[in-house]
């Protein structure tokens, strides 16, 4: 193995009992880091496909960690769910965005949604719309620039509180997304009576377009189902003109990828997308 304290997260992954040795390293490092804020928020533009401008952005997760640098979330959010440090770094995500959505306006900016990924073990936590309740009334953000976004798994799991805690979310104004749409396994009857705003195609269907015709037929009824049931529809991770072509001709509403911006910090945004009023 390679030397560098980055390996503690390959042998996290590799053998048994290294694995549990790092895994308490890496859970006290989160917890560390919790208490330090090392963590930072980045925000990556989403493209209205008719005008041609940014729609809104999604707030994506990333942690500045002292000796091995910024470790991306697919890296940490596992563990923090497994640990439930999930939970009081999601609050932290939250009153950094909504702080955020409050500054940006403040600077001037017209408005424009901004997306928070909201993992299963928060959205199922009794109090969970309790603290957005809390949060919204300690930032003064506007619920209704804003989009949670989660997948078909967490709702599936048992659809009923779901869609309490969507209807309760849905009263407070914010808007709700399926994250990662077609990679679950939701039936389609069940979506039709949940109250939601948006499908984001999930990126496996989109980076595959060119090459693949099961995946073209996927993101093509997608899209067309996502009109009849009229939500909105934003095509991820697109990197090429040839995808980004392929869902514009299908009336995707949105895209969100490299072909347009990466993830970027609040005052990259600002400067490079947002308008001022
Ligand atoms: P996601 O919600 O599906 O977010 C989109 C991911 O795709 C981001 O990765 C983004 O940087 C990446 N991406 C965007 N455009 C492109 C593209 O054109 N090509 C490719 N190959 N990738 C693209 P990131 O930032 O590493 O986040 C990974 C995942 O971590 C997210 O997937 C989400 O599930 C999770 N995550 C991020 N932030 C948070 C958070 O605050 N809370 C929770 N619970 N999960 C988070
Ligand atoms: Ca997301
Ligand atoms: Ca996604
Ligand atoms: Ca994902």
């Amino acid at each position: 193995a390679k030397e560098s304290g980055g390996d503690t997260f390959r042998f996290y992954s590799s053998e048994m009992n290294a694995r549990a040795v790092s895994r308490m390293d890496m859970e006290a490092n989160l917890r560390r880091a919790l208490e330090q804020e090392e963590f930072f928020i980045e925000y990556q533009p989403q493209i209205d496909l008719i005008t041609n401008k940014v729609a809104g952005v999604e707030a994506l997760l990333r942690w500045q960690h002292p000796q091995l640098g910024v470790i991306p979330p697919t890296q940490f959010i596992g563990l923090a769910e497994e640990t439930n440090l999930i939970l009081p770094l999601g609050e932290w995500v939250m009153r950094r965005v909504f702080e955020q959505c409050v500054m940006w306006k403040q600077e001037g900016y017209l408005p424009f949604r901004v997306g928070i990924n909201v993992s299963g073990r928060q959205f199922v936590q009794p109090d969970f719309v309790d603290m957005v309740c809390r949060l919204l009334d300690e930032t003064g953000a506007a619920p209704e620039l804003l989009e949670f976004e989660i997948t078909e798994s967490v709702v599936m799991k048992d659809v009923d509180a779901a869609v309490l805690t969507l209807e309760a979310l849905k009263k407070l104004g914010i808007n709700m997304a399926i994250d990662d749409f077609g990679t679950g396994y939701s039936s389609l009857s069940c979506l039709k009576h949940l109250p939601l705003n948006r499908l984001k195609i999930d990126k496996s269907f989109i980076s595959d377009l060119q090459d693949n015709a099961d995946d073209r037929a996927i993101v093509e009824a997608t899209i067309a189902m996502a009109k009849r049931l009229e939500l909105g529809v934003t095509a991820e991770g697109v990197e090429t003109e040839g995808q980004y072509g392929f869902v514009q001709k299908r009336e995707c509403d949105e895209v969100q990828g490299f072909y347009f911006s990466r993830p970027l910090s609040p005052s990259e945004v600002a400067d490079a997308w947002l308008i001022k009023r």
